[in-house]
């Protein structure tokens, strides 16, 4: 079966698929997605853009934005960024204060909040213009094909109810790991989150994990290989959260998820995959994005493993 039948093959199962989890509301605009949404992309080293369903509707990326932003900074900073943040999985919430105080303000990984958090502290120092350089690096990632922008109501609802991540960010600091201001911190977060992409957009941006660093269609060298490897080791084992284990086991590829409802998985030397439907688990993660890559490794017969 080519990747477009197994596509509709599994639209037609899961369209239905409703009413199985909640759309986040603890950011108050985020309720306003529509739970019945569902696309999906799945984007080619080829280049080839297969899409079903309701690829063409925008929604926030939310933690997605962590592996791009992680990516900025790893570029400039290198290994030292390991001085401030751990590489293992966590084992608890997205935006988990517990580990935090056992760990002396050190956060497990860099795609929980607290670790994001810490990334972006490193993104205000390296770059002069955060916000405009983050919107230069994603609409670079998908070759300028389309203008990729923040959600400003997004943002800023965030950053009005932003209490957790701004707690989160100031007992970081306390512990000597962050060097901004954190309301400073919570802004650029916050936008970063508010990244607004579709599902096809999603797909073509992570197509430099797929391919060692390179993006296939305009060949922009986004990373080092190795830094590739790397990152997508880090999303095998930290994307997805407390749910990070089961996905490897479900799923078999490095994914990142996203409470706007995108998660998004690359088989390396072939393709990336993006699926949008908002409705979430307990955890955060898109229930019928799960399900999709789930079935979408065991029709293709596939994953890296
Ligand atoms: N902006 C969200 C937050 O910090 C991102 C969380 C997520 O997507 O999991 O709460």
């Amino acid at each position: 079966m080519g990747y477009r039948d197994i596509i509709e093959r599994i639209y037609s199962e899961l369209k239905d698929y409703k009413g199985v989890g909640e759309v986040a509301g603890y950011i108050p605009a985020l309720s306003a997605a529509n739970p019945d949404s569902y696309g999906i992309t799945v984007a080619t080293l080829e280049g080839d853009l297969i899409s079903i369903g309701d690829t063409s509707d925008k929604f926030t990326i939310q933690s997605i934005s962590k592996v791009f932003t992680f990516t900025m900074v790893v570029r400039l900073l290198g290994e030292k960024i390991w001085d401030h943040v751990g590489r293992e999985p966590s084992g608890n919430a997205f935006n988990s204060l517990i580990q935090l105080e056992l760990e002396k303000g050190i956060p497990r990984n860099p795609f929980i909040n607290a670790g994001a958090l810490v990334v972006t502290d490193k993104l205000i120092d390296l770059y002069e213009n955060p916000l405009e350089s983050i919107l230069k690096e994603v609409n670079d990632l998908n070759c300028h094909k389309s203008n990729i922008e923040f959600d400003n109501a997004v943002a800023l609802s965030e950053i009005e109810h932003s209490y957790r991540n701004l707690a989160l960010v100031n007992f970081i600091k306390s512990y000597g790991n962050i060097k901004n201001d954190p309301h400073k911190i919570i802004e650029t977060y916050s936008y970063q989150c508010s990244i607004s992409m579709n599902a096809k957009e999603l797909a073509s941006s992570f197509l430099f994990l797929a391919n060692g660093g390179v993006l296939p269609e305009c060949g922009k060298k986004i990373c080092e290989p190795r830094s590739a490897k790397r990152i997508n080791a880090l999303m095998l084992t930290c994307g997805l959260y407390n749910e990070s284990g089961d996905f490897a086991y479900r799923v078999g590829l490095p994914g990142k998820s996203g409470v706007g409802g995108g998660v998004v998985a690359v088989i390396p030397g072939r393709l990336a995959i993006a699926v949008y439907s908002p409705e979430l688990n307990a955890n955060g993660n898109s229930v019928r994005g799960i399900e999709t890559l789930e079935r979408f490794t065991t029709y293709l017969g596939e994953s890296v493993f």
